[in-house]
C-alpha cells in the first residue's frame, strides 16, 4: 500500500471538490482517503478529454510541419526551406496549422512556387478545411486550370487551393499512412495528452488501420493511457461506408462508439445554421438530414454502439436530435448518444437533448482561441447562445467538455477550464470548479466513472500549485495511470 499526501481533492456525489489530505493507493486502486485539508501539491482526478485526435496531435509533433504558432509569411518562407534542407528529395513537405488573420496572408500557389518549385507540398489550413499547394503538387494530384470541382468540393487553382471534398483528389496519390506510422502518431500524441493530466480521452474519428494500431498497442501493453475510439462510419470525400468494427473492451482501450458528421465548423463559417452568416453569406454546409443520421447510425445502434455525431449549427443539431429521438423509439436501449461540438442549440434542442438523455460535448477552449471568428461570422442573435455553457448547464444536460485538438493548440484542461469561466466571448461562464468537473467525465466515453474514490482506478494528477486558488500558476508535475507515474515533469 502506497500512501499519497498533499491537498487531495476528489469531487463527492453532488459533484463538489471535498479536501483530502492522504490518500492510499493498493494494486493501481484507491484504497481509502483521509478528510481534512492537506498541505503542499495539489491532487486531483486525471482529466479526461472526451473529443480529441490523439494521433493527428502526435502526427504534428513528428512528422508535420506544425505551423500553428506562425505569424508571417516570411516566417513561413524560413520554416519551409529548413523542413525541406532535412527531407529526401522528390518527397512532399506536408505541413498543417495556418491561419491567414495570424499570417497575414494566404500561402498561395506563388508564394508556395516561389519558395520551393521542385518539391510537393501541401499545407492544410487550421479548421483542416482548406488545403494550400504549391503546382508541383497540384500537378502529382492531376489538377490542372480545368479541372472541374468534385461534387461537395472547391478547386481555387490560380490560389492553389482545395475545399472541403476536393481534398480527396490530393489524397490518394499522397503516401499511405501505415499502421506502424499510426503508431508512432498515437504515441507521441498520448505523451502530450499525459503532460496536460490527461489519463483518459476520446479519439474522435479512427479508420480501420488507426483502430488496428490502437488493438496493437493495447496488446502489447503499450498504451499509457486510456482511450475510447470512436470508429468512423463514412470516410471523409467518399460514399462508402466502413463496417462496424467488432466491440472492444480493456482497461485501457474501448471500441464502442461511432462517429458521423452533420455539419462543417463555425470558424470556416460551414456549420449548418438557421441564418446566414454575416460578411460571408450562406447558411453553411448541412452534411447530413435527419433520415440519413438514422440510417447510418441505426446498424450501430442496434449493435450497442453509441454514436457521436458532429453538430456545430442549430440547423444541424436540430437534425441529429431528431435522428437520435428516433432511435430511442424505435429501438429503446440504455445507449447514450453524443453531440460532439453542439455550439449554437436554441432552447428547443436544450430541451430535447436533456429529454433524451444525451451527451453534449463542447469545447471550451473554442472560446478564447476562436473568438474573433466567432465575432466576425455569427448572425445576430446567435451570439448569446454560442457555446453558452452556463445555458447548457442550466437545462439540465449531461456534459463532457473537450478540447479537439489539434484543431486549436491548447489541450490542457485546466486551461479550458478557464477559458469556461471567463466565457470570452460574453464574459459569464460557469465557475471553475464545475468547468473543471466537467473534463473529468470518462463515463461520456464508455468507461466507468475515475473520481479518486475508493475502489476507482488511481488515475491522477498532481499540480505544483492548488489550481483552484492559483489556476495561473499550477502546471502539472506528475501523473499516474492505475497509480504509475507516466509523466513526470
Ligand atoms: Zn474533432
Amino acid at each position: 500500500m502506497r500512501e499519497v499526501v498533499g491537498r487531495i481533492y476528489a469531487p463527492d456525489a453532488q459533484g463538489r471538490y471535498r479536501p483530502y489530505r492522504r490518500l492510499w493507493v493498493r494494486e493501481g486502486r484507491v484504497a481509502g482517503l483521509e478528510p481534512g485539508p492537506g498541505e503542499g501539491e495539489a491532487v486531483l482526478p486525471g482529466f479526461h478529454d472526451a473529443h480529441v485526435h490523439v494521433w493527428k496531435v502526435g502526427q504534428l509533433l513528428t512528422d508535420l510541419l506544425d505551423l500553428r504558432e506562425v505569424r508571417s509569411l516570411d516566417e513561413l518562407a524560413s520554416l519551409l526551406q529548413e523542413r525541406d534542407r532535412r527531407l529526401p528529395p522528390g518527397t512532399w513537405l506536408l505541413g498543417r496549422g495556418w491561419n491567414e488573420a495570424g499570417l497575414g496572408g494566404i500561402p498561395n500557389r506563388d508564394f508556395l512556387d516561389r519558395i520551393l518549385p521542385g518539391r510537393p507540398v501541401l499545407l492544410t489550413r487550421t479548421c483542416a478545411h482548406i488545403h494550400a499547394l504549391n503546382s508541383r503538387a497540384l500537378a502529382l494530384a492531376g489538377i490542372g486550370p480545368d479541372t472541374p470541382d468534385p461534387p461537395g468540393g472547391e478547386i481555387r487553382y490560380g490560389e492553389g487551393l482545395l475545399l472541403e471534398r476536393a481534398y480527396g483528389l490530393v489524397e490518394r496519390v499522397l503516401p499511405r499512412r501505415t499502421v506502424a506510422d499510426y503508431r508512432r502518431y498515437v504515441l507521441a500524441g498520448a505523451r502530450h495528452l499525459l503532460a496536460q493530466g490527461i489519463t483518459s480521452a476520446l479519439e474522435a474519428g479512427a479508420d480501420p488501420l488507426l483502430l488496428e494500431a490502437y488493438r496493437s498497442l493495447d496488446r502489447e501493453g503499450l498504451l499509457p493511457l486510456r482511450v475510447s475510439v470512436l470508429a468512423l462510419l463514412r470516410p471523409d470525400g467518399e460514399e462508402t461506408t466502413y463496417p462496424l468494427p467488432e466491440p472492444y473492451r480493456s482497461e485501457r482501450l474501448l471500441i464502442a462508439g461511432v462517429k458521423l458528421f452533420a455539419d462543417g465548423g463555425l470558424s470556416g463559417a460551414s456549420a449548418a445554421l438557421s441564418r446566414p452568416y454575416r460578411g460571408v453569406g450562406g447558411k453553411g454546409v448541412l452534411r447530413l438530414r435527419a433520415e440519413e443520421v438514422y440510417a447510418l447510425a441505426l446498424p450501430a445502434h442496434r449493435q450497442g454502439f453509441f454514436v457521436a455525431t458532429h453538430a456545430i449549427g442549430d440547423v444541424a443539431i436540430r437534425e441529429v436530435l431528431l435522428a437520435y429521438a428516433r432511435l430511442y423509439r424505435e429501438d429503446p436501449r440504455p445507449l447514450r448518444h453524443r453531440l460532439e461540438h453542439f455550439g449554437l442549440p436554441g432552447p428547443r434542442e436544450l430541451a430535447q437533448a436533456r429529454a433524451l438523455g444525451v451527451w453534449a460535448v463542447p469545447q471550451p477552449i473554442f472560446l478564447q482561441e476562436l473568438r474573433e471568428n466567432f465575432l466576425r461570422y455569427l448572425p445576430e442573435g446567435f451570439l448569446p447562445r454560442c457555446y453558452n455553457l452556463g445555458r447548457m448547464e442550466r437545462a439540465g444536460l449531461s456534459l463532457a467538455f473537450s478540447s479537439d485538438a489539434p484543431v486549436v493548440r491548447e489541450v490542457s484542461p485546466l486551461r479550458g477550464a478557464l477559458a469556461a469561466a471567463r466565457h470570452p466571448l460574453f464574459g459569464r461562464g460557469l465557475p471553475l470548479e464545475r468547468a473543471l468537473l466537467y473534463y473529468t467525465r470518462p463515463e461520456a466515453s464508455g468507461f466507468p466513472a475515475m473520481r479518486l474514490w475508493p475502489g476507482h482506478p488511481a488515475d491522477l494528477v498532481v499540480f505544483s500549485h492548488d489550481p483552484f486558488a492559483h489556476p495561473e500558476e499550477a502546471r502539472v508535475v506528475r501523473v499516474e495511470v492505475d497509480g504509475v507515474a507516466v509523466f513526470t515533469a
